[in-house]
């Protein structure tokens, strides 16, 4: 049987990047940026007044205080937004406002606060330094510069950047396109009633909320009967509507198991199944029409992890991330974890905010009490007893 890493590899291998796209900025949050972005402005783009005050040449305030203030004559007004044109001489003060250009001659701006008006006398309380609350062009970013590279994702923060620099669109990676199936003669449509033998499906709706965490678009489509007939055809429509193809369950060796079989008839390859770990095991990957066909095992929890293990790192490189699926993290384990089993078995855990790792009771394939408490997963290796405080590397999900 194929270990992880091995088939994890053989995936990377076929998988190719995905083209991109050009969006508008207000809609990027969380997008992969696909080219390299160099501002054509600079920030700030002119000289400009950090406060409200007054602009005046520092040399006229040398000395004043609270005490001793100096007077200057006001000559005008700067507004925010307009360019006004003024020639400032000795003993002279303009009214400015925060954002407001920096008239020429002038060297300073002097806080409203440390003023008093008398008509249009103005006392200041205090001297300035050449240079004191003006913004310059370009001590931010200068003209030309790189703001953002390949590969990075889009946050509030950079998004601010772009549109101060009067980008307002931006290329970025596409988002994959991922058509869900479930395959299952005995799975209902939560909401509706159950006939003896049927159970919830489920896979469709967890699977499609981990693509679009991923940054992909789930399409969900009908759940497929138990016949390779249904299966072919299924297979078949969801081919052409994904970039890549995710299947639940039919993948195992039991005699309604059809998957393998429908991706053969439609001209696929099967490029691997079964993976050395619990849960997991029958997990299978193939290809057809140049399209990526993930067959993840039918329970719950094996869905969950396999599509953790292979199909989030694939698309992840398909949009040129260069994160890795999990973020590690250690702790210490609150009670002794054993297995048993030839297989490397990943247990569903949560790391406290205190550094503790609990492993939630109902760690088998079917039981989801415990996933719904997990934030990561521990990878124990076959034949492996771990003691309670053993320091644990934990797989955040
Ligand atoms: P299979 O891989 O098809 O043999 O399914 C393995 C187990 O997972 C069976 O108990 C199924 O009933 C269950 N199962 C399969 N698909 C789903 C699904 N979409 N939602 C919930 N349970 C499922
Ligand atoms: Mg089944």
């Amino acid at each position: 049987m194929l270990s992880l890493e091995e088939a994890l590899a053989r995936i990377i291998r076929t998988v190719k990047p995905l083209s991109s796209e050009k969006i508008p900025i207000v809609d990027a949050d969380e997008r992969i940026i696909a080219g390299m972005i160099k501002t054509a402005i600079p920030l700030p783009l002119f000289d400009n007044s950090a406060m409200d005050g007054y602009a005046l040449r520092s040399d006229d305030l040398v000395g004043a205080s609270r005490e001793k203030p100096v007077s200057l004559k006001l000559i005008g007004e700067a507004p925010a937004g307009r360019s006004v044109q003024f020639q400032i001489r000795r003993g002279e003060c303009v009214r400015i406002f925060t954002g407001s250009p920096i008239p020429s001659g002038v060297d300073a701006v002097l806080m409203q606060e440390d003023t008093h008006a008398i008509g249009s006398e103005i006392q200041c309380f205090d001297k300035t330094i050449p240079g004191e609350n003006i913004r310059r062009r370009g001590e931010d970013i200068e003209t030309g510069t790189i703001l953002c590279e390949p590969g990075r994702v889009v946050g509030p923060g950079l998004i601010s950047l772009l549109a101060s620099c009067g980008i307002s669109e931006i290329p970025v990676i596409r988002r994959a396109r991922v058509a869900l199936l479930a395959t299952g003669d005995e799975l209902q449509q939560p909401g509706r009633p159950l006939a003896p033998g049927q159970i919830y499906e489920s896979n469709r709706t967890t699977l499609a909320t981990l693509l679009r965490r991923t940054g992909a678009i789930p399409s969900l489509l009908p759940v497929v009967p138990d016949t390779l007939k249904d299966t072919v055809a299924a297979l078949d429509q969801a081919l052409t509507l994904g970039d890549l193809v995710v299947t639940s369950g039919g993948a195992s060796v039991g005699g309604h198991d059809y998957i393998k079989e429908a991706l053969q008839k439609l001209g696929g390859t099967l490029d691997l199944w079964r993976v050395a770990i619990k849960p997991g095991k029958p997990f299978l990957f193939g290809q057809c029409r140049g399209k990526l066909l993930f067959g993840l095992p039918g329970n719950p929890v094996s869905a969950f992890v396999t599509f953790l293990a292979f199909v989030r790192p694939a698309l992840l490189f398909m949009q040129g991330q260069k994160q890795s699926s999990f973020r590690p993290a250690s702790g210490n384990l609150v009670a002794a974890v054993q297995n048993p089993g030839d297989r490397r078995h990943f247990f569903r855990v949560r790391l406290r905010e205190d550094g503790k790792v609990e492993i939630p009771k109902g760690q088998a394939s079917h039981m989801l009490h415990s996933l719904s408490i997990a934030n990561g997963l521990i990878d124990v290796p076959p034949a492996t007893n771990l003691a309670a405080g053993t320091t644990v590397q934990v797989l955040l999900f």
